[in-house]
């Protein structure tokens, strides 16, 4: 597969903060993702209050989904914004702190402590800051991630996993010489040497 014409864009975290200011947001999906109820067994594999990680969150209604669940939600999101209109539109308070060990990063925690979401870049995070996770929902977040950051990614998300985790993954699949993404096409022959 062709994605010669993908490899090389760059999505700067400066348009990513504007996508969001001019509300060009077409990826948010209001009513949750389908392929979360469809596979929610496989995530959770009969397992109970766990950690699960949303990188590259946005504000994603998944979030609150899974903490009404009784687990323990962690995202990260560059974009302050989305992660105040996360809190707003389901009507959670929070409270909002530095994280020493990550200069000018915020983390802004659900009162009932459930959902905290870490307002930095994701190559800021490391497991001694964020821990482990017991499952990863991640859609729009590999296929969101320039190409040329794709390994970087991969490798910090596999150092984020504990032994018996779930990863739950969406990918697009449509020719890359048709659309400059994101959502970049990844192909499942990189997607294996990604994460093995
Ligand atoms: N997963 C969400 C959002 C997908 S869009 C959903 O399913 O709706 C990708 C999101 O990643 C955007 O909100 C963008 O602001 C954020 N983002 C882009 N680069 C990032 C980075 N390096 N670190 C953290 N968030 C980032």
């Amino acid at each position: 597969s062709d994605v010669g014409s993908q490899k090389d864009r760059v999505v700067t975290e400066e348009e990513w903060l504007e996508k969001w200011e001019m509300g060009n947001i077409g990826f948010h999906k209001e009513e949750g993702h389908p392929l979360l109820q469809k596979y929610l067994d496989v995530l959770l594999n009969g397992r109970n209050g766990l950690r699960i990680f949303f990188p590259l969150c946005g504000k994603a209604v998944e979030m609150k989904w899974l903490a009404d669940m009784g687990h323990s939600v962690v995202g990260v999101e560059i974009s302050e914004q989305a992660v105040k209109e996360f809190f707003s539109e389901h009507s959670l308070p929070y409270c909002e702190e530095p994280v020493p060990e990550i200069s000018g990063a915020k983390m802004f925690q659900s009162t009932s402590g459930n959902i905290s979401l870490y307002c930095c870049s994701i190559y800021d995070l490391s497991s001694s800051i964020v821990g482990k996770f017991d499952g990863v929902w991640d859609r729009g977040a590999l296929v969101a991630v320039n190409p040329c950051d794709r390994q970087r990614y991969a490798s910090l998300m596999i150092s984020l996993v504990e032994k018996n985790s779930s990863y739950l993954l969406v990918t697009v699949s449509y020719d890359p010489n048709k659309h400059k993404g994101p959502p970049f096409y990844v192909p499942e022959s990189e997607i294996k040497s990604l994460f093995g």
